[in-house]
């Protein structure tokens, strides 16, 4: 069982994804309307309203993640995640689950001395914090299929997931199936 909410998990990749050069205009949360939409699809916590000042600080950290995910070195990607992280801290507690079993359920209160993007943008990063720590920058990854550059993790056995779906891994291979038979 995974020892965190699956739901942060699926809010932390549609949002790195929000920007998709798979359509014509990548921008892909480009309204409060849509930021709303999907806070709400994953359920997070939102007492606040988010304001465009919010939707800015969110499209500047998925630019910069995406950017750092493919130039930065390792000390300076936990950098960026680690002020995230300290700016609206997640806790831990203890949870009994069957006889003698436990796990760590973690939390974000929902304190009013964070603002929103700030607690939105720190469970993104413990989120890619604890699959970067379980998995290894490699697993983190962008899709093969061109022009689609969607990031995902590498979850597999053998590490060796190369594109982020089935529809792009069959649109790449007939893509080259063509190209082959044109030769
Ligand atoms: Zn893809």
């Amino acid at each position: 069982m995974e020892a965190y909410n699956d739901a942060w998990f699926s809010f932390t990749f549609e949002l790195i994804n929000t920007y998709d050069p798979y359509y014509e205009e990548p921008e892909r949360l480009g309204s409060l309307a849509l930021f709303m939409e999907l806070l709400n699809k994953h359920v997070l916590p939102s007492a606040k309203l988010p304001t465009s000042k919010d939707l800015i600080a969110v499209h500047s950290y998925r630019d910069k993640f995406r950017d750092l995910i493919r130039t930065a070195t390792d000390e300076e990607l936990s950098l960026f995640l680690n002020i995230h992280l300290s700016r609206a801290p997640i806790q831990s507690s203890l949870s009994a689950t069957t006889y003698g079993q436990f796990m760590y359920v973690y939390d974000q209160p929902d304190g009013t001395e964070h603002s929103l993007v700030d607690s939105i943008l720190s469970i993104c990063s413990f989120v890619l914090g604890m699959e970067l720590t379980k998995y290894g920058r490699s697993r983190l990854k962008a899709c093969a299929s061109a022009p689609c550059e969607e990031m995902f993790m590498d979850h597999s056995k053998n590490g060796l997931q190369r594109f982020c779906s089935k529809r792009c891994s069959t649109r790449y291979h007939v893509k080259k199936h063509r190209q082959q038979n044109s030769q």
